[in-house]
Formats: structure tokens, C-alpha cells, sequence
């Protein structure tokens, strides 16, 4: 912890240090990855705090993700600043959702509908409408898509016919749909994930009494990752701030990835017009990345188009000179998996940590070769960040039981409360099928078994750290460890989808499965659409502190007859290609020679569920006929991605919201 408040400004850069101490008024930084725009407003949180001109719980710091609102809560409390809240818009929203409730609409709040699919196949029934599972999943897509652009059911067939140009075919049936699906709802008293904002917007709207208190209690907002606000999230904070000003949004036009929810970049690159008075900060220095990566990152962007791109600033790396990006053909997806878990093998026998390599992927789909090829390479891997421990199913719903028990306290027959608290935790898991003694052998059984063990472990070394420490205690602890992502496992390498991988940075970052279809993915079609992708591989680039590899391969599986081309978006970048509207190469690379290890790995699966297909149709797909198209996986993939990270933030497991 610095000494002082002046300490905490001590590791920060001229510009940044501009950003700490504007702690009254509007303030925007504009600024590209790696340049410490989050640090920034850290320290400006932690300097104000500590200066002692910003009152800890009168700072409302919003962030885009689960895992960004923990990083940024452990850099507070490592800053000397404990106790200010950082959330992400939904779990802000639905805090003060759940505390309003009472007073705005009477009862309780009501709960988040735990099957959301089956909710909208209820309602497409009571339409008279037939949909199989695909269909049923693209409307539900659809429904979501309308909701988070505040579209209402009678407005929705024209909203998408002069918006969209993807729009699906019968918007009338599923605007009928979508009106009996909120019918549905009310009538059950369930809220979906989408009314968290909504409600909540609509409260403070509505309830100036309720607005003055929000507004009484939060007098300062910052915001990250501002040019993915969406309009509703904007109309938010609108609200929180009233009529004041003390708004510090830090974004950068460039990495604008979620327009699916309709978010744009145009808040931020507006809010000077917005906000006259407002100090605006550019930063360019870069202090993640290497020269290497930071020029393969300005060669990009380079060849970027749209608003986002005009104002997008040169990068300038303050490290020293690194590796060359490493660029790789594959013949073969099971031979880029392979290639890439026996280069993370080489890196860490070199000495980088697991902990700090992250192979990057656009579908999450495409984890599961790596999962297989880092196992059999015997590499530790983490889904996702760390979460996987609190993402397995049976660690939710001992979560669940443990809420329970904790909620109902001494009463509960189950529980003993002179018990301290493994007991008491061995007490609940015993009802979810946990014994003391391991089931024999290996298998789904044994993992389950691990993972209530782990629990319990957990319990017993909280215990030992807090003595007398109750349940609700272990309770709100899991929640932290969840929110935060400390999962009590070993650190591996980090899989995850580019879209999660936003603000994060690793030593080595691989970024895999390169090829036109893939990066852009088949489901971008207009222009805008592929700039996004742009985007997202910009994001990509820029998580690499220094050792950056791209790979592509040729084929699917070594059977397959091949046919895809590696990203238009490396044209010009990596060495050897055509250069693309006439730019000269840049980035350097060595580029190697296509691996293409043609080898049988058993029977065709379906790439998305695995099943094996033994229909030529299907084969040629690749895809059984269960299983959604590209284009469908690909809007479906990035809803429950993003979704699923939400919905952990606000304590709901991700299965009851998608
Ligand atoms: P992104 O756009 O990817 O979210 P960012 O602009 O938020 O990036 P940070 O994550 O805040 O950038 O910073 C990138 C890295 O550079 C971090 O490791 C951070 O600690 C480091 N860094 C930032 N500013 C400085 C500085 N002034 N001195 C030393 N290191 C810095
Ligand atoms: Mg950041």
C-alpha cells in the first residue's frame, strides 16, 4: 500500500497523472490498449480517496466485466482504497434494483427466470407457432436482441427491417412471440436478465424520490471500457448523475466489439460535445506491449475504416524490443492445437508461468482441441480466466444449497450452528451426494467427488484463517472467490474466446484458428460488421506483453479436404502476403512452413456437439443437424459468452439465464 496519497500518483505518467487529478467535472480519456487507461482511473480512484476529496462509498466505478470489477476491487484495496464499489452495470443495476423494490413496486423483487428457453417455447406454442430447437434458439436471440436495444414487441419487425441488414425472416411471428414471452412473465412474476436495466431505468425514471436517493448516495462515476456502452447503459448512467457532472469515462473507439448489443463508440467519441466543459486526456504511450506487438497493432488498425478508426491513435511501445510475432500455418486444426500446446510446453520449460500465457479463440467452440491437445501435452489450463472451478455445475449448486443453509440459519434442522463450519459445509454436500470417502476410479463421478472436496477444503482453511467465521461468512467469501475468480485451483493457462479476453494482458498470448470464416467469422457480413472483427483481433493482438503468436490452419480435420485461407486481416501484416490497398508490410515475423501432419483421430464430429456424424450432409458440415449453422453459433456464442459473464457477476449461474 503507498505511503501517501502523492505515492499513489508516484506510478503514474504525465498524461495519467492529468486524469488523477481532475476529480471534479467531466473527464474522457481517449486513449489505445495497453496504455494505462485503467490504471489511470484506478489511481485517480484511490489518489481521490486518499487525498481524502472522494468519499470510498460515494464512488461508483462501473466496469464491463466480472472479472475487470475484480481486478479493479483488488488494485483498490492494494491502493490504500477498500471499500469502493466496482461492479459491472448489471450488478450495480441490480443491486439497487433489489433494495428499491419494496418501496417503488411493493414485495420482493421478483426472480430471475431460471429457464429462459422453455419460457419462450411456451409462449411460441401459445402463438401457434412450431419451432424446433434452432429456430427456438434464434428467437430467444432475437428477443434478447430487441430487448437490449429497447425495441418493443410491436415495434420490432420495422425497428429490424430499417437496422438490420441480417434480419430474420418472419419478424412478425416472432414479435408475437416476444409479446405473449413478456406476458408469460408477468404473469409468473419472473424478470429476465434484460429487465435488470430495464426495471431499474424505469424506476428511476419514473420515482424521483428513489433517483434523489441513488443520486444522495453515489456522487462520483467512472467508467471503463466506455465505448462498449450501450444505449440503455448509457440511459443509466444518465440517471445516476442527474444533473451533475462528475462523470470520468477512459475508452478507446478502436476496440468497439460488443455493437451486438448495441453499443457504438459514438458516446465516447461524443462526449466532448456532450460535455464542453471537459477535460479531455489523450495517452499514447504503451506500456504493455513490445515494439513488436505494438507495430503489428498500429499495421492493423492501419488498414481499419468507420468512425472508430479515424480517430484512432498511433501506439508508442516503452519496452524494450521483444521476439518477433511468430506467424504459423497448420495443415490441420489437431495439428495447430498440437503445435501450439508443444510451444506453451517450450515457453514454460523456459520459465513463463502457466499463469501468464492465454491462447485466444473467437467461438468458444474452438477450446475444446486445445483442452485436448494441452492435456495430452500434460499443460494445466483454465477455462475462461480461472472460473472453471465455480462454473462446474456441481460447484454452482452446492453454491446454491449453501445459500440456502445459510439463509435459513439456525432454524434449519440440518445445521448445527456450534459446529464452526466444515461440518457444517460436509452437512450440506452430503445432501448433493458428497460422501467422505472417493468413489473408485477415474471419471465424471470422481471430478464431481474433487470438487465438493475442494469445497470443503476451502471451508476448513477459512476456518483456520477466521476462527468462529459462519456460514453466511464462507458464503460471501465463494461469492468473492467467484467474482474475483480465484478459483482454488492450480494456475494454467488461460483458454478464453477473444471477446472475454477485453482488458486482460498475458506475457504470451496465441491467438488461433486465423482463417477467413473464422476471423471474420462467416456471420459478419456488411462492412461494419467486419470492421468489429477488425477490432476484435486488434483486441486480440493487444493483450500480448511479449511473446505473440498467429496461427491458422488449412483443413478442419486431417481428413478433410481443407479450402480455408488464413484472415484477409493478416494480409499486409505478415510477411510474405500481398499487401492489402497498397500498404507496404509491416509487423516482421518469421513465417514457417505449413505443418501438415495428416493423421486419422477417429470418426468425424460435429464441431459444435461432438457428436459422431455418419451422414454425408452432415460431414461435409461438419455440423449434425442438431446443431445451430455458423452463423447461428456465432450470434448465439457471443449472447452467451457475454451473458454468462454477467450473469456470474450478479450471482445468477449462467445455465438459468441462457
Ligand atoms: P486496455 O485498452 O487493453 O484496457 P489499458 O489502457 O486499460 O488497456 P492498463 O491495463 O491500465 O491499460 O495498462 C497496461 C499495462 O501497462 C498494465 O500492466 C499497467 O500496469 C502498465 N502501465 C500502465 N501505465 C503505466 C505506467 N505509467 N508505468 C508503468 N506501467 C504502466
Ligand atoms: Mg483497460
Amino acid at each position: 500500500v503507498p505511503e501517501s496519497a502523492d505515492a499513489v500518483l508516484d506510478g503514474l505518467d504525465p498524461e495519467q497523472r492529468e486524469v488523477a487529478l481532475a476529480l471534479h467535472g467531466p473527464v474522457c480519456v481517449l486513449a489505445g490498449a495497453g496504455t494505462g487507461k485503467t490504471r489511470a482511473i484506478t489511481h485517480r480512484i484511490a489518489y481521490g480517496v486518499r487525498a481524502g476529496i472522494l468519499q470510498p462509498t460515494s464512488v461508483l466505478a462501473v466496469t464491463f466485466t466480472n472479472r475487470a470489477a475484480g481486478e479493479m476491487r483488488g488494485r483498490l484495496r492494494q491502493l490504500g482504497a477498500a471499500g469502493v464499489q466496482a461492479r459491472t452495470f448489471h450488478s450495480a443495476a441490480l443491486r439497487q434494483l433489489q433494495y428499491f423494490w419494496p418501496k417503488a413496486v411493493g414485495g420482493e423483487l421478483p426472480r430471475l427466470v431460471e429457464r429462459k428457453v422453455q419460457l419462450v417455447a411456451e409462449a411460441a406454442a401459445r402463438c401457434r407457432i412450431r419451432l424446433d430447437r434452432n429456430e427456438l434458439r434464434d428467437v430467444t436471440s432475437e428477443i434478447e436482441w430487441a430487448k437490449v436495444t429497447q425495441t418493443v414487441p410491436a415495434d420490432y419487425p420495422a425497428v429490424v427491417a430499417k437496422t438490420r441488414r441480417d434480419a430474420p425472416r418472419d419478424t412478425a411471428e416472432i414479435s408475437q412471440i416476444y409479446a405473449m414471452y413478456e406476458q408469460l412473465k408477468r404473469d409468473r412474476s419472473v424478470i429476465d436478465f434484460e429487465d435488470v436495466l430495464l426495471l431499474t431505468v424505469a424506476i428511476l425514471q419514473d420515482r424521483h424520490d428513489i433517483a434523489d436517493h441513488v443520486r444522495r448516495q453515489y456522487q462520483h462515476f467512472v467508467v471503463d471500457e466506455y465505448q462498449d456502452v450501450s444505449p440503455l447503459q448509457q440511459r443509466l448512467l444518465d440517471l445516476w448523475l442527474g444533473d451533475r457532472d462528475n462523470l470520468c469515462v477512459v475508452g478507446d473507439a478502436s476496440q468497439t466489439i460488443y455493437s451486438f448489443t448495441g453499443a457504438t463508440p459514438e458516446h465516447l467519441l461524443n462526449f466532448r460535445t456532450r460535455h464542453p466543459n471537459a477535460t479531455v486526456v489523450k495517452l499514447v504511450r504503451d506500456y504493455r506491449s513490445t515494439p513488436q506487438v505494438v507495430h503489428l497493432a498500429n499495421g492493423l488498425l492501419g488498414q481499419a475504416r468507420g468512425r472508430a478508426a479515424e480517430h484512432r491513435l498511433e501506439l508508442v511501445s516503452q519496452r524494450e524490443k521483444g521476439p518477433e510475432a511468430a506467424y504459423t500455418e497448420y495443415g490441420d486444426e489437431p495439428a495447430e492445437a498440437e503445435g501450439t500446446a508443444r510451444r506453451i510446453r517450450d515457453l514454460i520449460a523456459a520459465g513463463v508461468p502457466a499463469g501468464e500465457i492465454a491462447v485466444l479463440y473467437r467461438v468458444n467452440s474452438q477450446s475444446e482441441v486445445y483442452e485436448q491437445a494441452l492435456s495430452d501435452a500434460g499443460v494445466p489450463y483454465q477455462l475462461r480466466g480461472a472460473e472453471r472451478f465455480f462454473e462446474r455445475a456441481e460447484v454452482r449448486e452446492a453454491g446454491v444449497a449453501l445459500r440456502g443453509a445459510a439463509r435459513a440459519g439456525g432454524n434449519d434442522s440440518l445445521l448445527d450452528d456450534a459446529e464452526g463450519l466444515p461440518s457444517q459445509v460436509r452437512a450440506v454436500l452430503s445432501t448433493k451426494g458428497w460422501t467422505t470417502e472417493p468413489p473408485a476410479g477415474s471419471g465424471a463421478m470422481r471430478d464431481r467427488w474433487e470438487s465438493l472436496a475442494a469445497l470443503v477444503r476451502l471451508a476448513e482453511d477459512f476456518e483456520q484463517a477466521k476462527p468462529g467465521a459462519t456460514l453466511s461468512d464462507l458464503v460471501a467469501e465463494l461469492d468473492e472467490r467467484a467474482a474475483a475468480q480465484h478459483a482454488p485451483t492450480v494456475q494454467g493457462v488461460t483458454l478464453a474466446s477473444l471477446h472475454s479476453a477485453k482488458g486482460l494482458e498475458w506475457d504470451a498470448v496465441f491467438l488461433v484458428g486465423l482463417t477467413e470464416g473464422m476471423m471474420p467469422i462467416t456471420y459478419a457480413r456488411t462492412d461494419e460488421q467486419i470492421e468489429e472483427e477488425r477490432r476484435l483481433l486488434y483486441v486480440g493482438v493487444t493483450r500480448a506483453r511479449f511473446h505473440l503468436s498467429l496461427s491458422w490452419s488449412l483443413s478442419r480435420s486431417p481428413g478433410s479436404r481443407g479450402g480455408r485461407r488464413p484472415s484477409r486481416f493478416l494480409n499486409g501484416l505478415r510477411p510474405g502476403s500481398a499487401a492489402l490497398g497498397g500498404r507496404g508490410t509491416v509487423g516482421g515475423g518469421v513465417e514457417r512452413p505449413a505443418v501438415t501432419k495428416r493423421r486419422r483421430r477417429g470418426p468425424a464430429l460435429c464441431r459444435v456437439c461432438g457428436k459422431t456424424l455418419t451422414d454425408a450432409g452432415e460431414m461435409k458440415l461438419m455440423r449434425c443437424e442438431d446443431c445451430p449453422s455458423d452463423m447461428d453459433e456465432a450470434l448465439y456464442e457471443r449472447l452467451r459468452d457475454w451473458r454468462a459473464d454477467q450473469a456470474k457477476e450478479i450471482g445468477q449461474p449462467a445455465y438459468c439465464v441462457f
